[in-house]
């Protein structure tokens, strides 16, 4: 399959049309090998050697997101976070970087943490404001920006052509983490991040049964060379039987994304319309969101499956108010993560902690692919019981 030709359905669903050369199976093996046959000449003509540096388990999940994405070529990680600080790893201490004020609770805390002691200097701006962008970047000492969009979990939207525009102008690299939009909504690369992120952990893979992360380059670099340097070196790679269900939930990928798509702006719009419990509700696809306009340019096919909801205050406040709704959801299952068939509900103010830009009566909505009606009559009673006291 030529994936120049066909829509990313057609690659996705059958996982680039890739058949196994000696079996003729349709369905790829699961490679476990550690390591590969030296040719008798002392060459290692196959390209690999051993398989923390590459393995061909990781083929064809990396061929299909590579394809998706539209880029040069795609890397897998043992996880979403492996793969996003192999990012800043591969700058150099005393380089300064641009992250969003409102982005993953745990790599902010790793930029802010160990990056920063390491000695990456690191600044968080409100990355939605293209006029905070301008000002914070410094031409020729800025070498990476960092945007998420749409970010956890208030789903602030980032232009990414503008962003672009602006980090290059600075000489600085734009690195898009693109896990909640997926390849099925948003081409970062496309509109010039030089890397797209993804936890593919959450949509890609879709089943909440594996954690993985992958990164894709719009060319090859010296930069996207250091990261394949770094993945090797540091260990950060993901296990063959990961990389071959990774693969398999990717088929799938284009009608849980839709699915989710279609439940999450019926959800919104449900709760957006002056309901008696819920005060705001967080949704890029709301024609009163903040980051609409821009969601609009470069979303396309739907607004994602992610959404927030902040809870009126009842009778002991807007904290207990979320928590206890929360607590009375049976449909919906109270965990973190994202982006799995099942839709979860979570306080996320209690998962961040202290300096958190949740507010503290905000749950965030994962939307999965159950029945939408089953969903809003679910979080209806547990609305209602959470504010009658139950
Ligand atoms: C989950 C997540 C990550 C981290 O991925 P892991 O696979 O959990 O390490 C990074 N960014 C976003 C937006 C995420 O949702």
């Amino acid at each position: 399959m030529d994936p120049k030709q066909v829509h990313p359905e057609s690659i996705a669903a059958q996982a680039l049309g890739q058949v196994d050369e000696r079996t003729r199976a349709i369905i790829p093996p699961i490679h476990v090998s550690s390591t590969y046959l030296r040719d008798p000449d002392n060459q290692y003509r196959s390209g690999r050697i051993y398989a923390r540096a590459d393995n061909p388990a990781f083929d064809a999940a990396e061929g299909v997101i590579n394809a998706l994405e539209g880029g040069h070529q795609a890397m897998l990680f043992a996880s979403g976070m492996a793969a996003a600080t192999a990012c800043f790893q591969a700058l150099a201490p005393g380089d300064h970087v641009l992250a969003p004020k409102v982005m993953y609770w745990s790599l902010r805390n790793w930029l802010t943490g160990f990056a920063t002691q390491w000695g990456l200097q690191v600044e968080l701006i409100d990355m939605a404001d293209p006029a905070a962008l301008r000002a914070a970047l410094k031409p020729g000492r800025t070498k990476l920006v960092w945007v998420e969009t749409p970010a956890n979990p208030l789903w602030t939207v980032t232009d990414i052509a503008d962003a672009a525009t602006a980090a290059h102008a600075a000489g600085a690299l734009l690195v898009v983490d693109s896990t909640v939009a997926t390849p099925m909504l948003t081409r970062p690369l496309a509109l010039g991040a030089d890397i797209v992120m993804h936890a593919a952990t959450k949509y890609l893979n879709g089943h909440s049964d594996l954690v993985a992360g992958v990164l894709v380059a719009r060319q090859d670099s010296a930069y996207w060379q250091a990261l394949r340097k770094l993945r090797a070196q540091l260990g950060g790679t993901l296990g063959s039987f990961e990389s071959w269900l990774l693969q398999r939930g990717l088929r799938t990928l284009h009608l849980r994304v839709r699915a989710a798509c279609d439940s999450a702006a019926r959800i919104a719009t449900h709760f957006a319309q002056g309901h008696a419990h819920v005060a705001e509700v967080l949704y890029p696809g709301l024609p009163g969101f903040p980051g609409h306009e821009v969601a609009k340019k470069q979303m396309h096919g739907g607004f994602g499956g992610m959404l927030s909801i902040r809870v009126k205050p009842g009778a002991a406040g807007g904290e207990a108010a979320a928590i206890a709704t929360a607590a009375n959801a049976r449909l919906w299952k109270r965990a973190t993560s994202l982006g799995g068939t099942e839709s979860l509900v979570e306080h996320r103010a209690s998962v961040e902690g202290a300096g958190t830009p949740a507010p503290a009566d905000l749950l965030r909505l994962s939307v999965g692919i159950e029945h939408v009606e089953d969903l809003i009559a679910d979080l209806e009673q547990a609305l209602a019981r959470a504010r009658a006291g139950g």
